[in-house]
């Protein structure tokens, strides 16, 4: 992870699931600051843009020395974050997920030099159609979405494959204890036992739910439709 400031990492990276799994060494997250690879003695790592304009760019040397002094293999995913980018979904997870190792750029101001991006970056992902300040919290919700694809990281087995997208269906309701609440209970059928029923409820539910709030997933599905 190359950035401009790892220590604003510090707090998700050691709570709950991801800091289990960094202890249980399913998980590596190196953090680099970016200063430490500027070539100048002030360490510069940015600059005016050229033909004038807002704000100021990353230089290219810095970020190129970084991913070429760091990067372990030469088919580690050289991967910017940019509101440009390709959308990251669940299947983009998925399949990062099968990489040993990633390496994650985290942009700021208005962005990377071009060169970087056109040459040395392989990959470059959005989190939405939306501008954040900096690639840092992005960055960190990729990583919480590739980790949950990990073996082993996830408790429950099955924890990942019952969720929302795993399927290509939004998940229906969950309840729990206690079978009423404020007068509201909890379906009959979640309490029945009856294994099969059970799941052809939630099957129902969670297309019904997909259907009212995601009609769009369902067409992704059936493209003939
Ligand atoms: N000038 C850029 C543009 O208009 O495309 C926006 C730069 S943004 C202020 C600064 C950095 O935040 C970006 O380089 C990128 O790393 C990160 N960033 C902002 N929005 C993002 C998004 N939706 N997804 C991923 N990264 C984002």
């Amino acid at each position: 992870m190359l950035t401009l400031f790892p220590s604003m990492f510090l707090g998700p990276l050691q709570e709950s699931i991801l800091k289990r799994a960094q202890e249980r060494g399913l998980l590596d997250i190196i953090l680099h600051q970016l200063r430490d690879y500027a070539f100048d003695r002030h360490q510069m790592t940015d600059d005016t843009p050229y033909g004038g304009g807002d704000g100021m760019v990353l230089k290219p040397e810095p970020i190129y020395r970084a991913v070429t002094t760091i990067r372990n293999t030469e088919s580690t995913p050289i991967i910017l974050l940019t509101p440009q980018g390709q959308a990251f979904k669940q299947e983009t997870a998925i399949e990062l997920a099968q990489y040993p190792s990633l390496f994650l750029i985290c942009g700021h101001y208005e962005g990377v030099d071009e060169r970087i991006r056109k040459h040395l970056v392989t990959h470059e992902y959005s989190i939405g159609d939306y501008v954040l300040t900096g690639g840092e919290l992005a960055a960190m919700v990729i990583i919480d979405a590739i980790a949950r694809f990990i073996p082993g990281v996830l408790g429950a087995q099955n924890g990942a494959r019952n969720d929302s997208y795993a399927s290509g269906l939004l998940e229906g309701p969950q309840y729990t204890r206690p079978a009423v609440f404020q007068g509201r209970e909890v379906p009959g059928v979640l309490r029945s036992g009856n294994h099969a029923a059970i799941e052809r409820w939630q099957y129902e539910q969670a297309l019904h739910r997909t259907q009212e709030r995601r009609p769009d997933l369902l067409e992704e599905a059936t493209p003939d439709h």
